[in-house]
C-alpha cells in the first residue's frame, strides 16, 4: 500500500486550489530553475533511474524514449503532452488536468529541457471543456509569473507552452494521429518508421508523453530517481493512478503503488464488489482495450505491467472496469466492439473491415443468432486484425473479443444453444 508521504498527486480530489497558489503549496514549481540548470542529460538520467514507464498504455521507458531524440541541430525539437484521454473506463488524466494543471505544465517544461525543445504543446481532447479552461488559466498564470516563456523560471531556458484542443476522436490519442491533428490535418495514424524522434510534428524531432507520465516528472527530479524506483516492483516502479468503475460500491480514482493486488485495490479503495467478492463475474483491468479477466484470475492479478501480462491481460491505462454477475458479458464486449468499429479511422483494411465484421458478429452473439463454429471464425478474424494494422486500434478491437472467447466460451455456446442454434 502506498505511503501518504510518497503520493505525487496530492490534489487528485480537488480538495485544495488548482491555481498557482495552491500548486506552490503542494511543492510544484519548487526549485524548478535549479533542476533545469542541471541540464537535459541529468534529467534523462534521473528519469531513467526512476524506471518511469509511459502511463498512457504502452508502458515504454520514459527516459529511454527521451534519449532517442537527436542531438541539437538547426531543426526545431518539439515536446507534446498527450491529453487526449479517451479510453473507456479511464478518467485519470482528467483529474490532473482540472485539479493539478501546474504539475503538468512544470513537467512539460522539464521534459522539454530533456529533449531540447523550446516549444511544447498540450493536446487536449475537445470534450474536456472545463479541463481546458483550467489548463489555459494555469498557463496564463505561469506566463505571468515568468515560469514559462522566455527565461522560464529564471533558468535561462526559453520554452513556450501552447494548449491545443482536439475535435474529439479516439484515434487521436495515438501519437502519430495526434501529430496529424495538431498540424491541422485529418487525425489518422502515420506509418512507422519514421518514428517521431526522427520525424514527428512538422517533420521535426518530437517526443510525446501521456499527462500522468509528464506530471510525475517534477516530483521524481526533486526527490530523486532512486526514491521512485523504490516504490513498486523492479521494472514496474512508481505510483499509478487507477480508475475504479463499474459494479463496485464506491467508484473512484486513486493513486496507489504499482503492483498492488487487484482484489486489494478494489476492496480497499472502491468499497468492494457490489454484493461481495463472490458476486464478481469479471474485470477489465486496463481500460476497454485489454482482455477481460475472470474472477479466478482477478484474485491473483498484480496491477502492473508484468503482473497483468502474466494473467493474459495488460495494464493499459489502468481503467479498472468491474462487472458483477448481473452483467451480460457478451453484450458488454459487443458494446466495446461497436465502439472500436465506430472509432476506426478506416485507413487499413483489417481494421476498417474487421472491426465492422466483429461488431456485427458480436451483435448476433448477444442474441444467440449464430452457430457454435462462428465463435472460431470470430477468433480467426480477430487474429487477422491483431498485429496487422498501422496503429494499435486494431489490437484494441481484437483483444476484448479474444478475452471473451478465451474465458467465456461456454456462456457464448449456451446462448447460441438456448436460441436454437448450435451444431
Ligand atoms: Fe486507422 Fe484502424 Fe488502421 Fe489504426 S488500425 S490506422 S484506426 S484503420
Amino acid at each position: 500500500m502506498l505511503n501518504d508521504k510518497d503520493r505525487i498527486f496530492t490534489n487528485l480530489y480537488g480538495k485544495s486550489s488548482w491555481t498557482l497558489d495552491g500548486a506552490r503549496q503542494r511543492g510544484v514549481w519548487d526549485g524548478t530553475a535549479a533542476l533545469i540548470q542541471k541540464g537535459g542529460a541529468w534529467i534523462i538520467d534521473e528519469v531513467k533511474a526512476s524506471g518511469l514507464r509511459g502511463r498512457g498504455g504502452a508502458g515504454f521507458a520514459t527516459g529511454l524514449k527521451w534519449s532517442f531524440m537527436p542531438k541539437p541541430s538547426e531543426r526545431a525539437h518539439y515536446f507534446v503532452v498527450n491529453a487526449d484521454e479517451s479510453e473507456p473506463g479511464t478518467c485519470k488524466d482528467r483529474d490532473i488536468l482540472r485539479f493539478d494543471p501546474h504539475r503538468l505544465i512544470e513537467g512539460a517544461l522539464l521534459a522539454a529541457v530533456a529533449v531540447n525543445a523550446h516549444l511544447a504543446f498540450i493536446y487536449i481532447r475537445g470534450e474536456f471543456v472545463n479541463e481546458a479552461r483550467h489548463v489555459q488559466a494555469a498557463l496564463d498564470e505561469a506566463y505571468a509569473a515568468g515560469l514559462i516563456g522566455k527565461n522560464a523560471c529564471g533558468s535561462g531556458w526559453d520554452c513556450e507552452v501552447v494548449l491545443h484542443r482536439g475535435a474529439g476522436a479516439y484515434v487521436c490519442g495515438e501519437e502519430s494521429a495526434l501529430m496529424e491533428s495538431l498540424e491541422g490535418k485529418k487525425g489518422q495514424p502515420r506509418n512507422k518508421p519514421p518514428f517521431p524522434a526522427n520525424a514527428g510534428l512538422y517533420g521535426c524531432p518530437t517526443t510525446i508523453n501521456n499527462v500522468e507520465t509528464v506530471a510525475a516528472v517534477g516530483a521524481i527530479l526533486r526527490r530523486g530517481g532512486a526514491w521512485y524506483a523504490g516504490i513498486g516492483r523492479p521494472k514496474n516502479s512508481g505510483t499509478k493512478l487507477f480508475c475504479l468503475s463499474g459494479h463496485v460500491n464506491t467508484p473512484c480514482n486513486v493513486e496507489e503503488e504499482m503492483g498492488i493486488p487487484l482484489r486489494e485495490l478494489i476492496e480497499r479503495h472502491a468499497g468492494g464488489v457490489r454484493g461481495g467478492w463472490d458476486n464478481l463475474l469479471a474485470v477489465i483491468p486496463g481500460g476497454s482495450s485489454v482482455p477481460v479477466l475472470t474472477k479466478e484470475l482477478s484474485e491473483k492479478a498484480l496491477m502492473d505491467y508484468d503482473g497483468l501480462r502474466e494473467v493474459g491481460s495488460a495494464l493499459g491505462s489502468a481503467g479498472v472496469i468491474v462487472m458483477d454477475k448481473s452483467t451480460d458479458i457478451i453484450a458488454a464486449i459487443a458494446r466495446l466492439s461497436h465502439f472500436y468499429c465506430h472509432e476506426s479511422c478506416g485507413q487499413c483494411t483489417p481494421c476498417r473491415e474487421g472491426t465492422g465484421w466483429m461488431a456485427r458478429m458480436m451483435e448476433r452473439m448477444v442474441r444467440g443468432e449464430a452457430k457454435v463454429e462462428d465463435i472460431d471464425t470470430l477468433w480467426d478474424v480477430s487474429k487477422e486484425i491483431e498485429g496487422k494494422t498501422i496503429c494499435a486500434l486494431g489490437d484494441a478491437a481484437a483483444w476484448p473479443v479474444q478475452g471473451l472467447i478465451r474465458h467465456f466460451r461456454p456462456e457464448m455456446e449456451a446462448r447460441i444453444r438456448a436460441a436454437g442454434g448450435g451444431r
